[in-house]
């Protein structure tokens, strides 16, 4: 039996015991934003279990989970995974302990017929009830009563909480750990629990006592890996047939041999973590430092290791999503849909690990071989930190060398680096919505007008319904109607006015969409009544700007993809009537040429006048069609594509619920303001269109006339001149300035001349100057003596540094002087080394005593 088999006998078997059918819900979950993931198929009925949400008493799904609290597990057991998926059968107040285990037992024993020799039962050691319904079904010696540890669930300290019923499977001896004392609670790998079900009877007090719950629950979770696994007689999850293509790939292309233990540990681990980052990518989340990005970092990095162990030190996890996909897709579309993306996206995460991986591994083999057992935390942080090993791993590698450290170091590193950059997982804000889905979802029309009647249908100021409301700073207003576009993918909400008999009796500030309702948020300027009629509309202008700008992110999105490559999808946007601003995946900063190319690239796309056309199609047809799905979003059966240029030869495709212009045309002209990081592998572009290019040239131009004005020229061309003029003006000027700063400084110095065999001797002190200095006096005294014979010695002196420079001239030359000797001679008595030519030689140096200018007519004379 293979997994669809299996799927579907699971959900048939419970749809006809009256279960309505669930699809999986994402795997970051919609409902509970505190969870990182969706770790099992009860996250998504939170609502139905606490009473909340009603309607429905019994479900059953297959729900996608990940969870990653046992991932140094992966791969080295027959049963642990990162990803999986969960069977699982649920009543809301309906059915209890009898008709679960029942069915559970029905289902196991009958449709998918194992052996029930093998199979065993545990219960909570006080369930009486529980154990007297088993006792009816398997001999008593089969049921095992065991405590809080593993058959005791609860939410949290208080609250829902139950005892839990496992069915276990006995896969016999040669899976277990062989102690004595293994029985069916052993954690070693023989007794493989299938089937868990809780029975939420109890909430919990804080004192710690339970109280019955009025309603109780059901809720069951089979793992569907394992079942596959002991249905068809597997000895490892990993040879069913979701994992067994994507072991015969890596095997196949890495050229390993598959019947060494460890490196069968490695493949299932890539396996698994390969399969996990594609669901996780798939749903948008990409490797960051933090959050849900870090876990899956944590994930590709740990394959990546183990591909390296391996020997593949190329990226070559990324080629395994086309096999994860077809493994999935028939189950899952969305894998398929974001594949190229999902190898996107893991490549670029392969590379970039690969560029540190081989450093921190030195780092690490240094250790292992200096045989030290313990080391710092701050040295695991370092790991951590420069060469983006995620401490699981690390933990993992050093656990196998028997190396520990200070886990109080690492944690203290971590908080210094983190309050240098404070960035920590923000969880999602919820809205409690209740207010506005109590009223009507709105018909939005302003896809095609701006303006409409509408009834006004509810009033809600301070979290509060009212039935009228006069003169207020800010209500929100929801009515049956409205051409006002409520915030959502990306695109700012619209401003207007709200009008009754041609009169304004309120202004919509910003608008917002929630749960399909289309709240206004108005300042109002008159009374308003609910069931009241008005005029609705909205500030054009504007709308019309916001519009150019989302047109333009669509050309933006392919104009990237064309230049920069297929990676460049967009991750996220903020479309405003002054701006736009597009966040995009690449992982350097772009060139001027690339900028410009893009720039102009769009603006070809613009003068090209290429229809917008709008169309409703299914999400398949999309697809077969090229469209571009965002991430964050979710489809319905039927979606919206925005379709740019001419039929059969559509420029841009994409699913997108927001307004547009008709032609782009419309859009006037692009231009690019910036382009920044936003974080690993993301760049922002920040653009503008039409009107605001308009604002924006005319603001330049404003500003260089006035720079024009400054420079007392009449046009922008003579400006480039001017400037020139000006720079060399200030050049000779700064010479100048030099020339005199030399004549002032030489009045302060001493000098001394004398005259030996027909030479002259002239030494001059000048304090406190620089050696470049002493060179450009020399030029200018050497001048002075173009006739006569003359060494010259120019030195300074300060804080016991001391610089010379010498120099001869032609005649002095001739006369015999040896600037050389004189070196030789000033060396002997001051220590100092001098450098230089004939009749240029420049030294320096530190010396104890203080010299005189006499001092250097007796060492050189
Ligand atoms: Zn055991
Ligand atoms: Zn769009």
């Amino acid at each position: 039996m293979n997994s669809n088999e299996l799927r579907k006998k699971f959900i048939d078997f419970f749809v006809s015991l009256n279960h309505k059918h669930f699809p999986s819900d994402s795997l970051i979950p919609s409902s509970d934003p505190t969870l990182l993931f969706t770790t099992a198929g009860m996250v998504q009925f939170k609502d139905y279990f606490l009473g909340k949400k009603t309607g429905v008493s019994r479900a059953c799904s297959v729900q996608k989970c990940l969870r990653t609290s046992d991932i140094e597990k992966v791969g080295h057991t027959i049963r642990h995974l990162t990803f999986f998926e969960m069977l699982g059968n649920f009543s809301f107040g309906d059915y209890f302990k009898k008709e679960a285990i029942e069915w559970a037992w029905e289902f196991i024993t009958k449709v998918v017929n194992l052996d029930i020799d093998k199979l065993y039962i545990t219960v909570y050691k006080d369930d009486n009830e529980a154990y007297d319904i088993w006792s009816k079904i398997v001999k008593k010696d089969k049921i095992y009563r065991l405590s809080d540890e593993t058959n005791f669930w609860k939410m949290g300290d208080t609250g829902p909480c139950g005892p839990c019923s496992e069915i276990i499977y006995d896969l016999g001896e040669e899976f277990g750990c062989k102690k004595p004392s293994c029985d069916v609670s052993c954690d070693c790998d023989r007794y493989l629990e299938v089937w868990n079900l809780v029975f939420t009877q109890f909430d919990r007090q804080s004192d710690g006592s339970l109280i019955p719950l009025k309603q109780k629950n059901i809720d069951t979770g089979m793992g569907l890996e394992r079942l596959n696994m002991v249905v068809n007689g597997l000895k490892n999850v990993f040879e069913t047939d979701v994992f067994n293509p994507i072991v015969n790939e890596i095997t196949k292309n890495l050229n390993v041999n598959e019947t060494d233990r460890k490196t069968k540990n490695y493949i299932y681990a890539i396996a698994d973590h390969v399969r996990a980052a594609t669901f996780a990518i798939s749903e948008g989340v990409i490797p960051t430092t933090e959050g849900r990005g870090y876990v899956i970092r944590k994930i590709i990095r740990r394959a990546i290791r183990y591909l390296k162990l391996l020997g593949s030190d190329q990226p070559f996890l990324y080629k395994l999503v086309p096999v994860v996909v077809k493994t999935m897709k028939d189950t899952y579309p969305e894998v398929e849909l974001h594949r190229e993306k999902v190898a996107v996206i893991i490549k670029a995460e392969e590379e970039k690990f690969l560029e540190t991986l081989d450093e921190g591994l030195k780092v690490i083999n240094e250790i292992i071989v200096s045989g030290k057992k313990v080391v710092s935390g701050e040295l695991v942080f370092k790991l951590y930190d420069t060469y983006g090993f995620p401490k699981e791993i690390v933990d993992e590698i050093f656990k196998e060398a028997n190396i520990t450290y200070n886990e109080k170091e690492f944690i203290e590193a971590e908080e210094k680096a983190k309050n240098l950059s404070r960035a920590s997982w923000k969880g999602v804000k919820v809205v409690d919505t209740q207010i506005y889905t109590s009223s009507p979802q709105t018909k939005f029309v302003g896809y095609t007008q701006y303006s409409c009647k509408a009834k006004l249908l509810a009033i809600i100021k301070d979290k509060q319904t009212l039935n009228s409301i006069s003169k207020s700073e800010q209500a929100e207003l929801i009515f049956d109607q409205t051409p006002f576009y409520g915030e959502s993918g990306g695109q700012v909400g619209d401003t207007g006015k709200i009008l009754r008999d041609k009169k304004v009796v309120a202004e919509v500030v910003d608008t917002k969409k929630i749960e399909e309702r289309i709240v206004h948020i108005a300042k109002i300027y008159d009374e308003l009544k609910i069931n009241d009629e008005f005029d609705l509309l909205i500030d054009i202008e504007r709308r019309k700007d916001i519009m150019r700008h989302h047109t333009a992110t669509h050309l933006l999105h392919k104009a990237l993809r064309e230049i920069l490559g297929e990676h460049a999808i967009q991750s996220g946007s903020l479309v405003a009537d002054n701006y736009f601003r597009f966040d995009f995946i690449h992982w350097e900063k772009l060139t001027d040429s690339q900028i410009k190319k893009i720039e102009e690239t769009v603006n070809q796309k613009i003068l090209e006048c290429l229809p917008v056309t709008i169309f409703y199609t299914s999400l398949d047809k999309a697809k077969q069609l090229g469209a571009t799905a965002l991430f964050e979003e979710k489809y319905g059966e039927e979606v919206r594509v925005v379709a740019i240029g001419k039929e059969e030869q559509f420029y841009s495709l994409e699913l997108c619920g927001g307004t547009h212009c008709s032609n782009t045309a419309e859009i006037g002209i692009f231009k690019i303001l910036s382009e920044s990081s936003v974080g690993t592998n993301m760049r922002r572009i920040e653009a503008i269109c039409g009107r605001k290019v308009y604002e924006y040239i005319t603001s330049f131009e404003t500003k260089i006339k006035s720079v024009a004005e400054l420079l007392e020229v009449n046009t922008i061309e003579e400006i480039k001149n001017k400037v020139e003029k000006l720079i060399q003006q200030n050049k000779k000027l700064q010479k100048e300035i030099e020339n005199i700063k030399t004549k002032v400084s030489t009045q302060k110095v001493e000098e001394i001349t004398k005259e030996k065999n027909g030479v002259k001797y002239v030494i001059k002190y000048i304090p406190s100057v620089d050696i470049k200095f002493l060179r450009s006096l020399s030029d200018e005294t050497i001048k002075l003596y173009s006739s006569e014979p003359v060494v010259i010695l120019l030195y300074s002196l300060e804080n016991k540094k001391i610089s010379i420079v010498l120099r001869t001239n032609d005649v002095g030359l001739k006369k015999g002087v040896s600037l050389k000797t004189i070196t030789e001679k000033i060396n002997n008595v001051l220590k100092i080394k001098f450098g230089g030519r004939e009749d240029f030689f420049q030294g320096g140096g530190t010396i104890e005593k203080n010299v005189n200018p006499n001092n250097f007519i007796e060492i050189l004379l």
